[in-house]
């Protein structure tokens, strides 16, 4: 058995700057800290944060008036931050800055009236907080092609569109083209809003699929860009699994096998892959490990004041 570990996988800089954000604030004012969502969606992240005294809420009313709140790493819509002033929390803002940089194009869009079609999975935490900085009257959302077909624009007019940041690289980009044929005068961001390490996973994974006659994939099922990682090795004919725990991959699975390939999502702690492998290697002992070097190691986000 050959275990191949993909070149770039596991956190991206968003999700070590949200992390970093709430270990600081943890340091410097102790537990209990709020947490406005899941910090990023990781099962083994946000309980080890529980375990510490962080409290993750879904409705600012939750937070007592005048305590330390901080935003998750998928963003807030805009009446989140209002409300938070005007019960006079003190609010960190954890948003991945590639997604604040979303923010600012929906601003931007709808400052110049252009209609807006934000493609992304309906009630994911960042669609709707982007969601929130387009004017309603301008906005559609469109998950797929359907969704397309059933769009009521004027086709003549300038249209615009922006994308959650985790979507499958090649799916995005159909439904871009499709967007682009029937809305002629259809414009983008200047580059595109789904992020390197969005791009660098899904690419890695094909590379592995290449090698490999299966793949694992470490996630939580609420993970959007763990998924797309799952769904990117299955679309390149190699049989591929998301799994949120080591011991929740069943063993059998890899007894025909020989190259196993193994990646993790943009929220995904290394000691989540380490446990996976040494499961494996328990089971077949033999079992060698390849790894490639990571291009995005300095990568890194400045953190704010906390
Ligand atoms: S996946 Fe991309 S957008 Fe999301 S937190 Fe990581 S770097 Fe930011």
């Amino acid at each position: 058995m050959e275990i191949y570990l993909a070149k770039t996988q596991g956190f991206c800089a968003g999700v070590s700057f949200a992390i970093n954000i709430v270990e600081q604030a943890l340091h410097k004012y102790g537990a209990p800290l709020y947490v406005y969502h899941e910090i990023v969606h990781n099962t083994y992240v946000v309980n080890g944060f529980r375990d510490r005294g962080v409290i993750f809420v879904e409705d600012l009313t939750d937070v007592p008036e005048g305590e330390r709140v901080i935003f998750s790493a998928h963003g807030v819509p805009p009446f989140v931050i209002q409300m938070a002033r005007q019960r006079k929390l003190r609010y960190v803002d954890a948003t991945c800055p590639l997604v604040t940089k979303v923010h600012h194009e929906a601003i931007k869009f709808s400052r110049g009236h252009h209609p807006i079609i934000l493609i992304g999975h309906k009630g994911h935490q960042e669609l709707i907080g982007t969601a929130g900085y387009v004017d309603p009257r301008l906005l559609s959302i469109i998950e797929n092609e359907d969704d397309i077909d059933r769009l009521d624009i004027d086709p003549t007019a300038p249209v615009a569109y922006i994308t959650q940041t985790t979507l499958s690289i090649d799916e995005t980009a159909i439904l871009i083209e499709k967007l682009r044929k029937k809305f002629p005068h259809l414009i983008g961001p200047p580059r595109s809003d789904l992020c390197y390490a969005t791009q660098n996973r899904q690419d890695a994974v094909k590379e592995l699929a290449q090698l490999c006659d299966i793949i694992i994939i470490c996630g939580s099922p609420n993970s959007s860009n763990s998924n797309r990682l799952r769904e990117t090795g299955k679309k390149q004919g190699v049989p591929s699994y998301i799994i949120d725990t080591a011991q929740e991959l069943d063993l059998e699975l890899l007894c025909d096998k020989h190259k196993v390939g193994i990646s993790s999502g943009a929220s995904v702690p290394r000691i989540m892959v380490d446990q996976l492998v040494g499961r494996i290697q328990s089971r077949f002992p033999d079992t060698q490990v390849h790894t490639f070097e990571n291009p995005e190691r300095n990568i890194i986000f400045a953190l704010p004041a906390i």
